[in-house]
C-alpha cells in the first residue's frame, strides 16, 4: 500500500502485481472481508482509471505468516502454499475473492490473478470457486464487474510447458521471473549459499520466457513480465524482443527501464534477442548485454551514475 503513490509518481501505468500477503503476515487469524475490501478499494481508487492486478494469496515459502511457521514443512517452497493453500482452505480463499469482486463492481479497474499455477486443474478449480463466489454476490444484489479479467502467473516450469493449454483458459499471463528462476534452476531464492547460482539470464530461463510469451501471443492474450528481471535496465533491450505487452516492476525501477525502452526499437530488439538465444551460458548473455549497453545505450546508462559502476568491463569496454 505504501508504494501505490510511488507507482504514479514514477510514471507507471497501473499496478501489474498487487501482492496481498502483507495483510496476513503478522496476524494470528486472517483479516476479515471488510478489511480486505477497504484495502483493495483504496488501491483501486488511487490507481483509477489505470488497472490494478490483484494477486490472490501467495502465502508460503518466502511469505510466511506466523501460524504457518508452526507447520514445520521440510520444504515449504514445494509445500502447501499459494494457490494450493487457497484451494484447500476454502473459506480463506472465498473471503478474499468476495472482497476483490466487490471492489471490481465499484471501481471497474480491477483484474484478478492466481499465483503458482502448475497446470490446468488448478485453473479450473480456482475459476470454479471464483464463479461460485460471483454468483452468490449477485444473489445478494452486490454488483460485480462482469468484464473482470482473470489471469495467472507463469512461474512454475510445468506451467511453461503447458502454456498453450493455459492460454486458452485465462485472459492474461504474467510471467513471474523470481519464482521461475527458483523452480527452473532449483535454486532457493532466499538461500544465501546458492545466491551466486541464481541466474535470471540462464538460457533455460530465456527460452522459458519465450515459450510462455509466444503461447500467450498465439492465443491472443496479453502477456506481462514481472519479477526482478523486469526491473533491470540492462535486460530491457532483449525483453522488448519477446514482444511482451507490459513489464511490471518495483516503482523505483520504472524511470530507468522506460528510458532504455524509449531509446530502443522493437525490430532491433528482436535481433538482439535472437542473438542472445544462441548463447550457451548466463555469463555469455550477461557479457553480450553489457557490450550492448556500452555500444548502443551508453548515454542512457551514463545518466544512471550508479549503474555505470555495475557494468563490467567486457571485451574492450572502456572501464
Ligand atoms: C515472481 O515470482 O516473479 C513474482 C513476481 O512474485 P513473488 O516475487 O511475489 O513471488
Ligand atoms: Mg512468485
Amino acid at each position: 500500500m505504501e508504494e501505490v503513490v510511488a507507482v504514479i509518481d514514477n510514471g507507471a501505468e497501473g499496478v501489474g502485481l498487487y501482492r496481498t500477503e502483507y495483510l496476513y503476515l503478522n496476524l494470528d487469524a486472517p483479516p476479515d472481508e471488510e478489511t480486505l475490501f477497504w484495502d483493495y478499494r483504496e488501491v483501486a481508487e488511487i490507481i483509477y482509471p489505470e488497472m490494478v492486478t490483484i494477486r490472490t494469496l501467495d502465502l508460503g515459502a518466502d511469505k510466511v505468516p506466523t501460524r504457518m511457521r508452526e507447520w514445520g514443512e521440510t520444504n515449504p517452497a514445494l509445500g502447501l502454499r499459494s494457490i494450493r493453500l487457497c484451494l484447500q482452505e476454502d473459506e480463506l480463499f472465498r473471503t478474499q475473492l468476495r472482497a476483490i469482486l466487490r471492489v471490481s463492481g465499484i471501481t471497474k479497474n480491477v483484474r484478478i490473478m492466481f499465483p503458482m499455477i502448475s497446470g490446468l486443474g488448478e485453473v479450473h478449480a480456482a475459476k470454479d470457486i471464483l464463479n461460485q463466489v460471483k454468483q452468490s454476490l449477485m444473489q445478494e444484489s452486490i454488483e460485480v464487474d462482469q468484464d473482470l479479467q482473470v489471469g495467472i502467473m507463469i512461474e512454475v516450469p510445468s506451467a511453461v510447458a503447458v502454456a498453450d493449454l493455459l492460454a486458452k483458459e485465462v485472459d492474461f499471463f504474467s510471467i513471474g521471473t523470481n519464482d521461475l528462476v527458483q523452480y527452473a534452476l532449483a535454486i532457493d531464492r532466499a538461500n544465501e549459499n546458492v545466491a551466486h547460482l541464481y541466474e535470471p539470464l540462464h538460457p533455460a530461463i530465456l527460452r522459458m520466457v519465450k515459450q510462455a510469451a509466444d503461447a500467450g501471443r498465439l492465443a491472443g492474450i496479453p502477456v506481462s513480465l514481472c519479477g526482478e528481471l523486469a526491473a533491470e535496465p540492462l535486460y530491457a533491450p532483449i525483453l522488448l524482443g519477446f514482444e511482451l505487452d507490459s513489464l511490471s516492476m518495483n516503482p523505483m525501477a520504472v524511470p530507468r527501464v522506460k528510458k532504455i525502452i524509449r531509446n530502443a526499437n522493437l525490430e532491433e530488439s528482436k535481433v538482439y534477442l535472437q542473438e542472445v538465444l544462441q548463447l550457451s551460458t548466463a555469463s555469455k548473455v550477461n557479457e553480450y548485454l553489457c557490450n550492448l549497453a556500452w555500444r548502443r545505450f551508453r548515454e542512457d546508462f551514463e545518466l544512471f551514475e550508479d549503474e555505470m559502476g555495475r557494468l563490467p568491463a567486457a571485451n574492450g569496454n572502456p572501464q
